[in-house]
């Protein structure tokens, strides 16, 4: 099978690299140039359309804009064999991914939305968990090229659309737990109690979760590069504020943790892992400032 990648930033490079090691031939294609080293064994192309000439291709993009621009906008969908099946792994808009999903199949192409949970560090490991929803022969033909790059295929139905709001609805709650985590250290440490003390407390009773696990791990140690960066959770939290005001709902803890991203982002911590806005949340006062000052391991 022929087998395209068109993006290969963090997350899409560990993905093409880990077809290549299925052994799979994978043409990929990126904006900006990349070091033939950094992903050995996949074939670099000069452009988008060159990665579509393929069986199966994924797209591992930053957000909609950029899936728009480079596949819709440059009209690879109307060129495009009959037969191909697109997996798009970024994570989108529940309203872009029904768009998308009729836009294929007006063009007689397969359309799998295929967000995936996990950093650029499990996504090298092949340990993904990735949620995948299409039509069911769809599905079928690229379940073998999930393989290698996840530890479970979440099939969530025919509907695309669901993958894409469960992966936002995932999102959203890791972000409320990284500020909740956060609030229990404001009230806490405010009593001479050691972060790394309390978490292990909420780890051992309450909240043994994951999500928890991890993002304590980084806010005990005031890590906060990423992973999984601020103005793509900004981004994210934007889409699930869209998927719930389609449906004239509004989520205040949702709109909480978009503001505490907002801040962050607009002031200069887009780069920073998205934990950065636990920091912020402990340090109160303007803490975008003092986590600047301060991020990197410095309390
Ligand atoms: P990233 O490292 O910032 O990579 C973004 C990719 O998109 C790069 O290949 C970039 O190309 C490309 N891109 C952005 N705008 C473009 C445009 N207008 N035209 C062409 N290419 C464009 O991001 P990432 O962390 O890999 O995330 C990719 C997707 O996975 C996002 O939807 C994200 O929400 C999702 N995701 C990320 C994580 C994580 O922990 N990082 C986890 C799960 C899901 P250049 O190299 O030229 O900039």
């Amino acid at each position: 099978m022929r087998i395209g990648f068109i993006g290969l930033g963090s997350m899409g490079s560990a993905m093409a690299l880990n077809l290549v090691k299925a052994g799979h031939d994978v043409r990929a294609w990126n904006r900006s140039k990349v070091d033939q080293g950094s992903v050995p064994g996949v074939t670099l192309v000069e452009r988008a359309a060159d990665a579509f000439e393929a069986d199966a291709v994924f797209t591992m993009l930053s957000d909609d804009p950029a899936i728009r621009e480079v596949i819709l906008d440059a009209g690879l969908l109307a060129r495009a064999q009959p037969g191909l099946t697109h997996v798009v792994t970024s994570t989108i808009s529940v309203a872009f991914a029904r768009e998308l999903a009729r836009l294929h199949d007006a063009a007689g192409l397969g359309y799998v939305s295929a967000p995936v949970l996990g950093r650029p560090n499990v996504a090298a490991s092949g340990r993904l968990n990735i949620l995948a929803a299409g039509k069911a022969d769809a599905v079928a033909a690229i379940e073998p090229l999930l393989a290698p790059l996840s530890r479970k295929v979440w099939k969530v139905g025919e509907n695309p659309a669901r993958a894409n709001a469960a992966k936002l609805a995932c999102n959203m709650m890791i972000a409320m737990a990284i500020e909740a985590m956060a609030e229990g250290v404001v009230l806490t440490e405010s009593v001479g109690l050691d972060r790394a003390d309390f978490f292990a407390l909420i780890l051992g009773t309450l909240f043994s979760g994951r999500a928890y696990e991890s993002y304590s791990a980084q806010i005990t140690e005031r890590s906060f590069e990423p992973g999984f960066k601020a103005r793509l959770a900004l981004k994210d939290m934007r889409l699930a504020t869209e998927a719930s005001n389609e449906i004239g709902r509004t989520l205040p803890m949702l709109d909480a943790v978009r503001e505490g991203l907002s801040k962050a982002v607009s002031g200069g911590l887009g780069e920073k892992d998205w934990s950065i806005i636990a920091d912020m949340t402990v340090r109160g006062g303007d803490g975008v400032a003092s986590s600047k000052n301060g991020a990197e391991g410095k309390p």
